[in-house]
C-alpha cells in the first residue's frame, strides 16, 4: 500500500523546507509567502521581473515545521526500501540554509530535534523487527564523502583511507553491519569525526562535499526462501552557493568548480528522469555515477530544496527555486 501511494505521486518529490531567522524562530524572514504546496518570493527589479513569483513543490515546510512533522511526510518511502526499493533523499541548497540540520540534526541533539538520517535509520529497525518472523533482515551502513570529485570511504580505516590517493573503489567501501540504531548512530559519529580529521589543514570543508550516508537492507523471506535487497542514500550535499571568480583562486576554486559541476550534473540527471528522456547523463560526476543504481526505475527520490529567510541570501535562493523547479515532473 505504501508503494501505491508513493506510485501515485510519482518517483520524483521535491520538498522545500525554510528555515526561521535566528533568533525568531517564527519568521520566514523574507520569503514572500508560504503555502502546503507553495511558496512565492517577492522579486526587486535588480533579480529580473520586478514582483511576485510562485513555486509549486509537493510540500513547503515553514519555519515552525519540526523535524518530527518533516519526516513524517516522507516515512512511507523509508519503509519502501524493506520492501526493496531504491531511495535517494537529498538536501540542497546554499551554505547556512539547514541541509545538515534537516539530515542530522542541529549540534545539540535531542530527542525532538534528530534528523532524517537517524529517524529513517530508526523507523527501518523498528519495522524490520515487527516484520521478524516473516522476513529476516541484514542491514549495513556506508558513509561516504566527495570531496573534489573523489569518493572518501569516512569507515576505512587510516591506513586504507592513505593507501587511495586518487579515491577508492566504491563498491570496496566498508560496509559496516548494523543491528540497532545505537550502532547506527555510532557508525554515523566515527564518520563525521574522520571528516573533521582529513579537513584540519581547510576551513569548514563539510559546506564544500557532498556527504553521503547508505544504509544497505537485505531480506530474506522466510516462508517463500526469496530474497529482496533495497538502498537508501541519505546525502547532504555541498553548498549550492556560487562562488565569485574574481574573488577566488587555487584551491577554493577548484573546489568551487567541482561543487558546480556535480551538482549540475545531479540535475541534468534527475530532470531527464523527471521529463521522462531517453538518455539519462549519469556519467558526468562521481555524485551521479555512485547514485546510478538508485536513480531513475523504480527508484524513488526525494529532494529537499532549503531557502535560508535573510534579505541578501534572496539570489542564492532564487537559484535554489529554479534548480528544484528544473528536476520537479512537469
Ligand atoms: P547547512 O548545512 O545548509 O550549511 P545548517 O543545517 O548548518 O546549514 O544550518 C545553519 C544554522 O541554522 C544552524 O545553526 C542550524 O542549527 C540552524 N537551522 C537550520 N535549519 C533550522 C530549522 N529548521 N530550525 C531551526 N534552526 C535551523
Ligand atoms: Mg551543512
Amino acid at each position: 500500500l505504501y508503494n501505491q501511494l508513493q506510485d501515485l505521486k510519482g518517483n520524483i518529490r521535491v520538498y522545500c523546507r525554510v528555515r526561521p531567522l535566528f533568533g525568531q524562530p517564527n519568521s520566514a524572514g523574507s520569503v514572500g509567502s508560504i503555502e502546503e504546496g507553495s511558496i512565492s518570493m517577492i522579486i526587486p527589479s535588480k533579480y529580473g521581473k520586478e514582483g511576485r513569483k510562485t513555486f509549486n513543490f509537493n510540500r513547503v515546510f515553514g519555519p515552525t515545521a519540526t523535524q518530527a512533522e518533516v519526516f513524517a511526510d516522507m516515512q512511507p518511502l523509508i519503509r519502501s526500501v524493506l520492501d526493496g526499493y531504491n531511495v535517494c533523499i537529498f538536501a540542497y541548497g546554499q551554505t547556512g540554509s539547514g541541509k545538515t540540520h534537516t539530515m542530522s540534526g542541529p549540534d545539540d541533539l535531542s530527542e525532538e530535534t534528530v534528523g532524517v538520517n537517524y529517524r529513517a535509520l530508526r523507523d527501518l529497525f523498528l519495522l524490520s523487527q515487527q516484520r521478524k518472523d516473516t522476513v529476516a533482515y541484514d542491514i549495513g551502513v556506508q558513509v561516504l564523502e566527495i570531496y573534489n570529485d573523489q569518493v572518501r570511504d569516512l569507515l576505512a580505516t587510516d591506513e586504507i583511507r592513505n593507501s587511495s590517493q586518487n579515491g577508492i573503489n566504491v563498491p570496496d567501501a566498508t560496509l559496516v553491519p548494523v543491528s540497532s540504531t545505537s550502532d547506527a548512530l555510532n557508525l554515523m559519529d566515527l564518520g563525521h569525526k574522520n571528516r573533521a580529521v582529513s579537513a584540519t589543514a581547510m576551513n569548514d570543508r563539510s559546506s564544500r562535499s557532498h556527504s553521503c550516508l547508505t544504509v544497505h537492507v537485505q531480506g530474506r523471506d522466510l516462508t517463500a526462501g526469496s530474497h529482496l535487497r533495497g538502498t537508501m542514500h541519505l546525502v547532504d550535499l555541498a553548498g549550492s552557493e556560487r562562488v565569485d571568480k574574481s574573488e577566488v583562486t587555487g584551491d577554493r576554486l577548484k573546489e568551487a568548480q567541482h561543487i558546480n559541476k556535480s551538482l549540475a550534473a545531479l540535475g541534468d540527471v534527475i530532470s531527464s528522469l523527471a521529463n521522462k528522456q531517453a538518455h539519462v547523463p549519469y556519467r558526468n560526476s562521481r555524485l551521479t555515477q555512485l547514485l546510478q543504481d538508485s536513480l531513475g526505475g523504480q527508484a524513488k527520490t526525494l529532494m529537499f530544496v532549503h531557502i535560508r529567510p535573510e534579505p541578501h541570501a534572496l539570489g542564492e535562493n532564487l537559484s535554489t527555486l529554479k534548480f528544484a523547479e528544473r528536476v520537479s515532473a512537469v
